[in-house]
């Protein structure tokens, strides 16, 4: 013990940052993760633990019984004539907006607003589609995908009977100002899919044309913001992080004008639309509008039908379902962020109107997964004042969930509002035990002991002052043996812990990882390795990766696309054609140059 405190002093000697300090209080994100103040816990934060992916697990059990009578054999539709997509829950529930025309407009007093999606004038072609979201989620055949029908499904081209395309009006505070009304200004939900095994998903189109809500956008969205959303949601799943789906990806010759960077350059590109899969797409930004314009009841009717179709935990006639609703988002939400951070992930504009009420990863735009560690990395280059830094992520979390507070305001009695107060003030605590179980399940690390927080930050710290690779530098100690670590035995192989290595304190922090390591109990070094291996990804979504097979893609060549889409299906596997194609190597130098901006 004495010793470790000595080391302790070294340490905090040598760290720049104030890190013991942090370290007493607890607060070991305060300069690598994020900024808080701890709070208080409440009766509340015993709100169960959410479930680790939103990968529905009882799908990939293609024997399973699923008791709603489907044949197991004839599971799979080859057919859209005989596959049941339906809008009357959603109609039956809300009142609709009473203006059927399409133009841009304020709207109230509704939900959704009824509007065709806009076919593309020019031909499509199917750039990509997700076999297991066709399949596994939709019951649909994946052969399906080479029909005309199907593309003409999932281009907004034709409108399957049951459906009524709906888009949907929400608000939502944007870089900490309210924005008003946003709402779906270019996507569609076309309706929603009950699979065999009860569970329903939203089917929602995005860049099928305008609508009431498309203020001065064009409704469209490009092939290379498409192609980013597409692959990174998948990625996302499989990474085991809640997120939407993407189930196809299509591609028109319609020309699309973009200034990409917001400097006059205004370039022709290509319409795409994605078919986006989720099991609600309602935000904060949902529940935001109607509390701004005094539509209480209907906040009410909007919020009840939430927790009765998604938190079947919660008694939707119990006096406090509302405070026991926030709680469960509050805890989901801190979750969520402490998953994206365990994987390097920014989502680069975390407004209210893109966080998910189901507290999924929704809206991809200019997210980034940082290469070298840092926790001031902004993906968007939009984002001049780093709002959205990685490092800032936990505390935007908070501010939205405060935004969402204040919306369910209206519902809840003044000792409701109070207690929803402190609610959120676990919040710190419920995102530092999530990081802490997250990090030790990166370091393989069993148990509790009092030193893991520094044992983490202090890693975190040598990854920050020698700009070593987030995710290459825990997959690299995960394949590593311990007698290498011990004998500081490190090849090229392992290129980001020889950038680690540079640190005058690494061998330091070896020494201190390896004796704790000797702490799990009923451990070896074999089993630690297989362990920190589906913990730790050896690919992850970097950006030049993206920019590559967008660049491809529009010359027409999809090829990295599908190299990427097979590659991020198993981001824990060592792949042949994905070491070829360097995805597990030093960032090419041009990866320092790119931007990435908000237009899409
Ligand atoms: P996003 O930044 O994609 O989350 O979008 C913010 C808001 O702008 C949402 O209400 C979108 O529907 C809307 N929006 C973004 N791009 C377009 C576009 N090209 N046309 C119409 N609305 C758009
Ligand atoms: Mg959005």
């Amino acid at each position: 013990m004495k010793r470790i405190k000595v080391q302790r002093t070294i340490v905090a000697k040598m760290l720049k940052h104030n890190l013991m300090k942090m370290l007493v209080v607890g607060l070991i994100w305060e300069s690598t993760i994020g900024h808080f103040s701890r709070g208080e816990k409440t009766e509340f934060e015993s709100a169960s633990v959410p479930e680790c992916s939103s990968v529905d697990s009882s799908h990939y059990s293609v024997n399973g019984d699923d008791n709603l009578g489907y044949s197991k054999i004839n599971r799979k539709k080859s057919s859209m004539d005989v596959w049941n997509l339906t809008s009357q829950k959603l109609l039956e529930s809300f009142p609709l907006d009473p203006i059927g025309e399409n133009y841009v407009r304020q709207v109230r007093d509704c939900i959704f607003s009824a509007v065709q999606p806009t076919p593309f004038k020019s031909a499509v072609k199917l750039v990509a589609v997700s076999k297991e979201v066709v399949e596994d989620l939709l019951d649909l055949d994946v052969s399906i995908t080479d029909t005309k029908e199907f593309i003409q499904f999932v281009s907004g081209a034709s409108v399957l009977p049951g459906s009524v395309p709906l888009t949907h009006r929400y608000g939502g505070h944007q870089f900490g100002v309210w924005a008003g009304q946003l709402g779906d200004g270019r996507a569609h939900l076309l309706g929603v899919y009950v699979n065999r095994h009860g569970t329903r998903w939203e089917l929602q189109l995005k860049g099928s044309g305008k609508t009431p809500y498309s203020r001065d956008g064009d409704g469209r969205a490009v092939l290379r913001s498409s192609v980013r959303e597409f692959l990174c949601s998948e990625a996302l799943n499989y990474l085991g992080i809640p997120t939407s789906r993407a189930a196809s990806l299509v591609v028109s010759n319609d020309v699309v004008k973009r200034d990409q960077f917001y400097n006059g350059d205004v370039k022709n590109e290509k319409g795409a639309i994605v078919l986006r899969v989720a099991k609600s797409w309602f935000r904060f930004g949902s529940l935001e509008i109607l509390a701004q314009s005094g539509e209480t009841e209907l906040l009410r009717k909007l919020v009840v039908f939430v927790i009765k179709q998604h938190f079947p935990m919660i008694n939707a006639t119990s006096s406090n379902r509302y405070l026991d609703f926030f709680s469960q988002v509050v805890t989901d939400t801190s979750y969520l962020i402490a998953h994206w951070m365990s994987v390097g992930f920014a989502h680069g504009v975390c407004n209210t109107d893109n966080f998910s009420i189901l507290s999924v990863t929704i809206d991809y735009g200019p997210f980034g997964f940082m290469d070298f560690y840092d926790p001031n990395f902004v993906p968007n280059t939009s984002d001049d004042e780093g709002r959205y830094k990685i490092g800032n992520q936990a505390n935007v979390g908070r501010y939205n969930l405060d935004k969402l507070r204040k919306a369910l305001n209206p519902l809840l009695d003044p000792k409701q509002q109070l207690l929803a107060e402190q609610i959120l003030k676990g919040y710190p605590d419920l995102y530092q035990i999530k990081f802490m179980e997250f990090f030790k399940a990166k370091l393989g690390l069993f148990g509790h002991d009092n030193n893991d927080d520094y044992l983490i930050a202090y890693l975190l710290k040598l990854m920050e002052d020698t700009r070593a690779d987030f995710t290459m530098t825990f997959r690299h100690l995960s394949e590593i043996t311990q007698q290498q670590l011990e004998v500081n035995s490190i090849s090229e192989e392992y290129w980001a812990l020889q950038d680690l290595a540079r640190h005058q304190k690494f061998s330091h922090w070896v020494n201190l990882y390896l004796l704790r390591l000797k702490r799990n109990t009923m451990d070896s070094d074999e089993a630690r390795r297989i362990r920190m291996k589906s913990a730790n990804p050896r690919y992850i979504f970097r950006n030049w990766m993206a920019e590559s097979a967008i660049k491809k893609s529009e010359k027409n060549d999809f090829s990295e696309v599908h190299l990427l889409q097979k590659t991020l299906h198993h981001p824990f596997n060592k792949q042949r054609e994905a070491e070829e194609a360097g995805y597990s190597s030093r960032p090419p130098p041009w990866a320092r140059e790119l931007r990435v901006s908000c237009s899409s």
